[in-house]
């Protein structure tokens, strides 16, 4: 039988070094860190280099990881790590998805809590019968500063509680209960969200790719 299967182009590989983190959201920040640690990387953020946060006009979460990482990658001449990320609630078709950040946008700034009683309401607007299941989703890219471009996708299932529970973390936290456990996000200790978030998800497949 003939293969037409295209060869698989191997993926390019990180060197030791300096690389930016192109996020400006504390909380992922500290996650990639950590996740980083064991691979003789020195992240830098893209804040202590000045680099601004590009409007994220992508779709999709990985046209918007691509869109951060090459933004960053440009204008620090360095390699750069993006991560977009979001929430996807079955009953809601999948929303707030790829605009998980903008359910939080107040004229004065995030509001974290505000975002989760959206979609809290959004959820109670469906009637008793409307399902609590959700997903979050990652995307992380790297970008080097020829433009070359890596991505990962990695995924949680789990379901949404209320009203939120726990101190940890960031983001919609609180209210997402990982499938398995019966502990939110945010009342699990740092080193278990490492290891069973869809961060980490997306992470081992980078790290089986490139390092
Ligand atoms: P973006 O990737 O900058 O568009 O933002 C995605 C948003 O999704 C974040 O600001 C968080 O609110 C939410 N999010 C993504 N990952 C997590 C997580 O691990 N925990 C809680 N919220 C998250």
């Amino acid at each position: 039988m003939i293969d037409d299967e295209p060869p698989a182009i191997p993926h390019r590989k990180l060197a030791p070094g300096k690389l930016v983190i192109a996020s400006h959201n504390e909380g992922k920040v500290r996650e990639i860190r950590a996740l980083l640690e064991p691979y003789g990387i020195e992240p830098v953020s893209a804040a202590s280099l000045g680099i601004p946060e590009p409007v994220e006009t992508g779709t999709s979460f990985i046209a918007n990881a691509e869109l951060k990482a090459r933004f960053s990658a440009d204008l620090s001449g360095m390699v750069a790590l993006a991560d977009d990320s979001g929430l996807c609630v079955d009953a809601l078709g999948g929303d707030p998805g790829v605009y998980t950040a903008d359910w939080a946008e107040t004229p004065t700034g995030r509001d974290w809590a505000l975002a989760m009683r959206k979609v809290e309401d959004a959820l109670q607007a469906r009637g008793p019968e409307a399902g609590r299941d959700a997903h979050f989703v990652c995307v992380l890219s790297l970008c080097w500063p020829d433009g070359h471009v890596e991505s990962f996708d990695g995924r949680a299932e789990g379901s949404l509680t209320w009203p939120p529970r726990g101190t940890i973390g960031f983001g919609f936290d609180p209210v997402f209960v990982p499938l398995g456990s019966d502990q939110t996000y945010a009342e699990l200790p740092a080193e278990e969200k490492k290891r069973i978030s869809h961060r980490a998800d997306a992470f081992r497949k980078l790290v089986a790719a490139v390092f």
